[in-house]
């Protein structure tokens, strides 16, 4: 049980993208089923967790940038759209019989909560998953930096990035057969390799307040338990 983790309190961020699963776009219900009862399982076991979601399959603003929209505008409803993929993770996991509070860094009273660290953090002693939804509330900035701030906010053990590989590698595993894993970097290899773990905003917040952090693949059923359990799994960064 959660007594014996070394990592009691966790930040895992999931990315928009993972939840579509095979489709090309939204939100794949099987990925969300499979998603929560890892989650389920954390929770169960004493763990506490906190999510925060991305929106890329829904909305991106660079993307919509791109296209010659204003990029805050772009910015704000790819925002939105972390708030409905955070809707849906909700209702996953209390369909796990969990606590959940979706709490949104844009105050959107009818739907979710406000973020509010103390109350964040009370949640969580109380073993309620809280989702950080609207990432930081701020347009030119990422899920991924979202996920980074709320994790030193709320005191994480560990923040944890699910991906589509099991770490992070010295190649692109898909084109080049002879790429390997790395078991663990430090926040210098990351920057100077420019390896993409997560944009630069994210890995230098994660280096400027010691917060460890680990890339993993949540698609690999009992990950996430080998993860709190202290095993070696996907890549770890730190210092
Ligand atoms: N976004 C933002 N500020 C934030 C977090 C997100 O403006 O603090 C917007 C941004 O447009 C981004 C979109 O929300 O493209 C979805 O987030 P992200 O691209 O990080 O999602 P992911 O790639 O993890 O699915």
């Amino acid at each position: 049980d959660a007594t014996t983790f070394p990592y009691k309190r966790i930040l895992l961020k999931l990315s928009g993208e993972a939840l579509m699963g095979e489709q090309g776009f939204g939100i794949d219900p099987a990925v969300a089923k499979r998603t929560a009862r890892e989650v389920a399982e954390a929770v169960e076991a004493g763990a506490q967790v906190a999510l925060v979601i991305g929106g890329g399959n829904i909305f991106r603003g660079v993307s919509l940038a791109a296209g010659g929209m204003e990029r805050a505008t772009a910015d704000h409803m790819g925002m939105l759209a972390t708030v409905i993929n955070a809707l849906a993770i909700q209702d996953a996991l209390e369909h796990e019989d969990l606590a959940v509070r979706v709490m949104s860094a844009l105050p959107i009273h009818q739907v979710c909560e406000d973020y509010v660290r103390r109350r964040a953090i009370r949640h969580l002693e109380k073993h309620r998953v809280c989702i950080f939804a609207a990432g930081t509330g701020n347009p030119f900035f990422t899920t991924d930096s979202a996920a980074t701030l709320r994790g030193i906010e709320i005191g994480a053990d560990l923040v944890l990035k699910a991906t589509k590989v099991d770490g992070v590698y010295s190649a692109d595993p898909v084109k080049d057969p002879s790429a390997t894993r790395y078991s663990r970097l430090t926040y210098d290899e990351v920057l100077a390799r420019n390896l993409g773990v997560m944009d630069l905003t994210a890995m230098v917040l994660c280096r400027d307040h010691n917060m460890p952090l680990r890339v993993f693949d949540m698609n690999k059923p009992g990950a996430l338990m080998r993860i709190l359990r202290g095993e070696d799994e996907g890549t770890l960064v730190e210092r």
